[in-house]
This record gives C-alpha cells, sequence and structure tokens, in this order.
C-alpha cells in the first residue's frame, strides 16, 4: 500500500496516553470524531500557545485534508518521543551521577562544620 507518495503520516500516543499524529513537523490531538466515526479530525497541538488553527483528517489512518498554520513544524518532536527509553536510562545514570555529586557536597559542609 504505497499509494499515498509523501503524505507522511505517523500515529502515535502522547505521553498522557492520548492520540497525537505527526505530519510534516506538526504535532496534531486528537479532536472529537464526527458522527459516522468514518473521518478522524486532529488539532494542531499549538493551538493555544501559537493561536494556531491548524487541522488535520484523517479517514483510515490516510491523510485526507491539512489547513494552514500560523505555527511553525517542529520536526524534533518525534525522535524526541522514539527515544524516550534512552532518555529514561540516561536518566537513571545521571541521577546516581547527581546522588554522588550531592554526597560529596555533603561531606565537605559536614567537615566545614567540624573545622568551627
Ligand atoms: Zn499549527
Amino acid at each position: 500500500m504505497e499509494d499515498d507518495d509523501d503524505e507522511d503520516t505517523v500515529f502515535s500516543k502522547s505521553q498522557q496516553g492520548k492520540a497525537i499524529v505527526f505530519y510534516e513537523g506538526w504535532t496534531f490531538h486528537f479532536h472529537i470524531r464526527n458522527k459516522d466515526g468514518s473521518i478522524t479530525p486532529w488539532r494542531c497541538a499549538d493551538r493555544f500557545t501559537s493561536m494556531c488553527k491548524g487541522t488535520l483528517q484523517t479517514k483510515d489512518e490516510k491523510l485526507l485534508k491539512h489547513t494552514d498554520h500560523v505555527c511553525d513544524p517542529h520536526p524534533f518532536k518525534i525522535p524526541k518521543l522514539k527515544f524516550l527509553s534512552d532518555l529514561k536510562d540516561v536518566a537513571n545514570s545521571s541521577t546516581e551521577v547527581t546522588s554522588l555529586i550531592v554526597g560529596k557536597e555533603l561531606e565537605k559542609t559536614e567537615k566545614k562544620l567540624r573545622g568551627r
């Protein structure tokens, strides 16, 4: 099924578990499904921050309609989400480092206090 040329919609889920779609660097949040449920409407994720009225409509996970944005696309958001598990690993290891640093600082403070 390679008939939708460069229409690159990526369906995913937000960290809150809500349905989202990535399209050409923009992120869209699920809106309210229309009456017969055949078309899924999406709204630009920047609609509050940029007052953006960009919308997307999909049908059977295929792009139907994409309206203009006032906001700029953010292509970096996709890899950020994909590598979330890697980021967690980094966060875990840096927590260890942080506790080591904190421990050393506490030692220093204790020594200072004893010196008085
Ligand atoms: Zn937008």
